[in-house]
């Protein structure tokens, strides 16, 4: 029997999942590792070269972080887990965009569409060219370079991939997911129940390793 049945879905958007015979403790880790744990990226260091607006390079930097990315979590690692271990990063960890704008005789508004990636090619791109990021007066610039990384909503909510709820209608038990565009919906639900078993897995591991050194000392 399947465990796990999409009964309606809105696209890479939102889908709503059945529960059958799960128990609420593991339907509720799988919702949990949904917030938390399903890897997405966002914009995680802003290079400030130039910043001639209005807007404090503290918030402009924070503004920019929040927004979502279109996410490649197949062909790229979280930074904690890559071999290049370096704080630059490497081709596997990162991906370099720059923001330049300056405004002519006119004000102008600076958006998410501005961004410009190193490689042309990249896949990773803002989930939506229209997010305003700030506005410049006459005369004034910005120039940026950004590194968009990997990460996980526990450390910091910018990247939480959606959001996931469970509840209960006519006996049956659902889990409502939404994608906030880093990911389709079912890509979450995949990699949630593929994280909460990796945990399972090494908690196994663990344990055998306690009860080998228990029966060794007994
Ligand atoms: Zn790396």
């Amino acid at each position: 029997m399947e465990r796990l049945v999409i009964v309606e879905s809105g696209g890479d958007e939102w889908i709503r999942v059945e529960l059958r015979d799960v128990p609420v403790a593991i339907a509720n880790g799988i919702r949990r590792m949904i917030l938390r744990e399903v890897p997405t990226m966002a914009v995680e260091e802003v290079l400030i070269i130039e910043n001639s607006s209005a807007m404090p390079n503290e918030i402009l930097a924070h503004r920019i972080s929040l927004i979502p990315f279109v996410s490649d979590m197949d062909n790229y690692n979280l930074p904690e887990h890559c071999s290049c271990q370096s704080k630059l990063g490497c081709e596997k960890c990162v991906v370099r965009y720059v923001l330049r704008a300056e405004a002519g005789d006119a004000p102008i508004t600076v958006y998410s569409r501005d961004m410009t990636p190193e490689n042309p090619e990249t896949t990773v791109k803002p989930v939506s060219g229209n997010i305003p990021i700030t506005m410049l007066a006459p005369g004034q610039r910005i120039e940026l370079e950004l590194y968009v990384r990997l990460g996980q909503g526990k450390k910091h909510t910018k990247w939480q991939a959606g959001i996931a709820t469970l509840y209960e209608e006519d006996g049956k038990n659902l889990l409502y997911i939404e994608s906030f565009g880093f990911l389709p919906a079912k890509r979450m639900l995949k990699e949630a129940v593929n994280i909460l078993r990796r945990k399972v897995d090494d908690m196994i591991s663990e344990c055998e390793v306690l009860f080998a050194d228990a029966k060794e000392a007994s």
